[in-house]
Order: structure tokens, then sequence, then C-alpha cells
């Protein structure tokens, strides 16, 4: 787990070096330790949890570096933005794990990341006419094991009030 991280930093070090040099881009020491916080998140994260990862790291940085450097690595091609479900924050996750499908609970916005082989070999063997594939991006919508145990709670309970109340 330890070299996976490091090899990707690596390689996303070198992605930020070029990025800079071609828009002409200072190469603070604040970019490149966003983003390697960025990269050692296993899966999705929010701004906050950059913010709170870079404290934790000893290296304090305001919110408004981080939101300015995340655009800066989402442009880069080394993230990737997630749309927000409703008023929640924008997620962001590493461009090269994008192929999952994600598993999206409508009831608290848990998302899990699951990798179906047989599903990536299909997806990556399928070809778009007039189209070449970067990356896609499956979502499944539904209700997490949780929130189905507390929403049959919340009934049952319901339920007794009624009885009683008769
Ligand atoms: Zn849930």
């Amino acid at each position: 787990m330890k070299t996976g991280v490091e090899y990707s930093c690596d390689a996303a070090v070198e992605k930020l070096d070029r990025f800079l040099k071609a828009k002409k881009l200072r190469r603070t020491p604040e970019r490149y330790r966003i983003l390697e916080q960025a990269m050692a998140f296993p899966k999705q994260f929010v701004v906050d949890d950059l913010v709170q990862a870079m404290a934790t790291a000893a290296f304090p940085v305001s919110k408004s570096t981080v939101y300015s450097t995340v655009d800066l690595l989402v442009e880069a091609g080394i993230l990737r933005r997630i749309t927000a479900i409703g008023n929640g924050p924008a997620r962001y996750e590493k461009l090269e794990d994008v192929s999952h499908i994600h598993l999206l609970c409508e009831e608290c916005g848990k998302l899990k990341l699951v990798k179906d082989l047989n599903f990536m070999a299909y997806m990556n063997a399928r070809k778009f006419a007039a189209f070449t594939t970067s990356y896609y991006n499956l979502t499944v919508y539904g209700v997490c094991n949780d929130c189905a145990r507390r929403i049959k709670r919340e009934k049952s309970s319901n339920n007794k009030i009624k009885r009683t109340t008769k």
C-alpha cells in the first residue's frame, strides 16, 4: 500500500511539474505538499479533509490556498471533481481511480467504490463510434445497509405508536 502511494505520487509530481512550467506558475512548496496529501487519500475527499490533513502534517495552509491548489490539480488532470449532490461540498478523487462503480446511498450520501472486473473488462473493450473514452463513471443509487436498518426500525416504532394510541 505504502509503495503504491509513493509511486502514484511520483507520477503526479511529474505531472504537476510539467503543468506549472507550461502555465508559467510558481512551483511553491505548498502546492507540492497539498498534492502529496491529496494523493495519500485512499478514496474521495472534500476540501475540508485536505485542510485537516495539512494541519495534521504540520504544514497548515489556508482553506483558500487548498481550494486554488485543488483547482490547479483538477486542471492538470491529476484530480477529478465530482459534482456535489444537493448542498454537499464537491468531492475529489485521483483521476487514476475513476474506473470504479460508485454505490451512492440516497439517504445519507455515503459513497462506496467497488471494482467489478467483468464490468471493467467489458467497458475497457467497449468502443464507441467516433469517440475515444478517457474514463467512465457509473453511479448506482440506492440505500446503504445502515440506512435500511434505521428506516426499518423507524417504521416499526411508528407502527407501535399508532397501535398503542388507538
Ligand atoms: Zn446510507
